[in-house]
């Protein structure tokens, strides 16, 4: 019986196995030092209004720079951390630091656009809102500078619990976007339960509008109609190619976001774009530019 029991134990760890599991347990431990000797910092992306380039709002997307393993992507960190239980103190790290980004932004006296944050699925089985409203509370932030992304599955978990989070974030005046659209299960009665602000359509979607894919086309148009029916806004994530771009304008898309109209960037190099749409230059550079 020993015996047995120790081969099982043996196959359980295949060489590829045990390293993942390692790689996996390194990156655990390194996450429980990351806050405290700020290895985290944030990137943000715009999002544009999609016929007129005008900056509508930018993302927060957390990176994470470990001093020997080196830049670490959020893919790989931060479902370790919501199985860990992590993302909880890193959320409220990523929350905290939104917060502060945007009073700074402020007393540079530059455009006040909203800016959009993650939230794990783990975080919204938490008193999720009593700690966002403390946190924005102390930072002296109006809920309205504020939006919150739930990817669908992360939605679709709970929908009892995500309905009355949404609803209860929404009337603090807080903003909600259903993130990464297409790729769950939702059914659309529950879409229209929760009839937040915005509806981002996942990226593969956005992909498909290039290879006069006919298919592809379609269901991006009928997300489009859909959300236009709930009175949500869509947003069109992973935009790359021009093509892209005038498909989506064609489709009546409202926002655009992805690496063709501006890449996640520093905080700086971002305070640098809302000065220039300040001033409309950015408007003006890429009216020059490229007639979309
Ligand atoms: P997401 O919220 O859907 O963010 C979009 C991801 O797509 C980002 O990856 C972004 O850099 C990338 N992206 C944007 N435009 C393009 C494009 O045109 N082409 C391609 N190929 N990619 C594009 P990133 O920053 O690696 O983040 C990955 C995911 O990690 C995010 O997906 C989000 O689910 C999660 N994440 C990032 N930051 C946070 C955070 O602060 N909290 C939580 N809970 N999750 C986060
Ligand atoms: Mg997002
Ligand atoms: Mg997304
Ligand atoms: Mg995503």
């Amino acid at each position: 019986e020993a015996k047995q029991s120790g081969r099982n134990t043996y196959r359980f760890f295949e060489p590829a196995m045990h390293a993942s599991a390692m790689r996996h347990l390194m990156v655990r431990q390194a996450l429980q030092q990351a806050i405290e000797q700020e290895q985290f910092s944030l990137h943000f992306q715009p999002k544009y209004r999609g016929g007129s380039h005008q900056l509508t709002g930018v993302e927060a997307l957390l990176r994470w720079t470990h001093p020997e393993l080196g830049e670490m992507s959020p893919s790989e960190f931060i479902p370790i951390a919501e199985r860990s239980g992590q993302i909880i103190p890193i959320g409220d790290w990523v929350l905290r630091a939104v917060c502060s980004q945007i009073r700074h932004w402020d007393m540079a006296g530059v455009k006040p656009v909203k800016v959009a944050l993650n939230l794990s699925p783990l975080q919204m089985r938490t008193d999720l809102v009593n700690s966002i409203t403390s946190i924005v509370g102390e930072a002296g932030i109006a809920p309205q500078r504020l939006m919150f992304e739930i990817t669908e599955t992360a939605a679709m978990k709970d929908v009892e619990r995500s309905t009355r989070v949404i609803n209860d974030l929404q009337a603090l005046g807080f903003d909600i976007a259903i993130d990464d659209f297409g790729t769950g299960y939702s059914s659309l009665a529950y879409l229209a339960q929760f009839h937040c602000r915005q509806i981002k359509i996942d990226r593969f979607f956005t992909s498909r509008l290039d290879a006069s894919d006919h298919s592809g086309r379609a269901i991006v148009s009928a997300i489009i109609a859909l959300a236009h029916a709930l009175q949500m806004e869509v947003v069109a994530e992973g935009v790359e190619t021009e093509e892209q771009l005038r498909e989506l304008q064609a489709l009546h898309c409202d926002q655009v976001q992805g690496f063709l109209l501006g890449r996640p960037a520093e905080a700086s190099k971002t305070q640098g774009l809302l000065e220039a749409s300040n001033d409309d230059l950015f408007g003006a550079m890429l009216r020059n530019g490229p007639a979309i």
